[in-house]
């Protein structure tokens, strides 16, 4: 199923998974994903590691997602430092596997990567992996990401917002969020996203953060902005693992109260492989939304 026939006016939850670094990893991410997928949400997203390393599980996760568990898949693509050659192999598989939606991503540019010379590169934007996608002719439903705090490489919002709206040119039929720990935040970039003439369907990813080191690492990854409510929350609880994990559990389940409650309809829940925390973000919410 496309995602682009999803977004209806049913409230709704998707989960993240992130595919296993090695074979013997696998069957746990399995029973993970299959557990998530158990709760019926509108879809599963399966993470594309920026290396490469991870890319055949991402594939194989996402068709499991879609045939044995019968739940619609998003498979990520990273382009950084990949060769045109090895994007179209790519897509290619995900075609001949069945795989609808592809989230078109550049990937992070790690220490290493920043020393080689760019300008040799076929994809230095995903812009131009969403180029690639369209031409190559496969009829896939592409979804970018976006940042409400801006993409930490930006020089300032209406520059990111202008790359944003070139990726929607470009063919891109969605956006999902960057992880927010204030609701403000987005509803300020979805006004100014609307006035630059976005107008794609935007999902809100929210991180239910379930331990004070998640915080520090999230923090690292996303440079998002931590409201003084929350920071109280982790100062009480971070050192006690069982109320940490309720906390955080709560307080990520309050943003989609609240995101329902301002016109959203979907949210996406970076959910790390951790069925127990989604079962209970999804259980806090069983009045509210509409399983698959
Ligand atoms: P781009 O859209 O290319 O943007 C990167 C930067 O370049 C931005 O600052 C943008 O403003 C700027 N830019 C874009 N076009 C131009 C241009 N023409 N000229 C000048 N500047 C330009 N990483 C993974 O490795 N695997 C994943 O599975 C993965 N999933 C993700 C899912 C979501 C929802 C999000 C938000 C991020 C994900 N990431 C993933 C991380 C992502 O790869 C990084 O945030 C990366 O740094 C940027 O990727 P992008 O696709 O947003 O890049």
């Amino acid at each position: 199923m496309k995602l682009s026939t999803l977004f209806s006016d049913k409230l709704s939850l998707s989960f993240e998974v992130f595919p296993p670094k090695t074979n013997s990893s696998f069957d746990s991410v399995k029973f993970a994903t299959e557990e998530i997928a158990k709760l019926r949400p509108s879809f599963m997203s399966v993470t594309y590691g920026a290396g490469g390393g991870t890319s055949e599980y991402t594939l194989e996760i996402a068709k499991n997602i879609k045939y044995q568990y019968g739940v619609p898949t998003l498979a990520h693509l990273t382009c950084v430092s990949s060769t045109r050659e090895t994007v179209r192999e790519r897509l290619l598989k995900m075609h001949e596997a069945g795989i609808e939606n592809v989230m078109a991503l550049r990937g992070d540019l790690t220490p290493e990567l920043m020393e080689t010379d760019r300008s040799k590169w076929d994809y230095r934007y995903a812009v131009d992996l969403i180029r690639d996608i369209k031409e190559s002719g496969y009829d896939f439903c592409i979804g970018g990401a976006c940042y409400p705090e801006i993409h930490p490489e930006s020089a300032n919002q209406k520059e990111d917002i202008k790359h944003l709206k070139e990726k929607v040119d470009a063919g891109c039929q969605f956006l999902t969020t960057q992880m927010f720990f204030d609701n403000n935040l987005l509803y300020n970039f979805l006004y100014k996203i609307r006035e630059a003439g976005i107008t794609v369907p935007v999902i809100p990813g929210i991180m239910p953060i379930t331990n004070a080191n998640q915080l520090d690492r999230a923090i690292h990854l996303s440079e998002s902005f931590i409201p003084q409510r929350f920071k109280s929350l982790v100062d009480k609880f971070g050192s006690s693992p069982d109320a940490m994990k309720q906390a955080g559990i709560a307080y990520a389940t309050d943003q989609i109260i609240d995101l329902f409650a301002n016109g959203i309809k979907n949210v996406h829940i970076y959910s790390m492989n951790n069925p127990d925390v989604a079962q209970k973000i999804q259980s806090n919410l069983s009045d509210i939304i509409s399983p698959l």
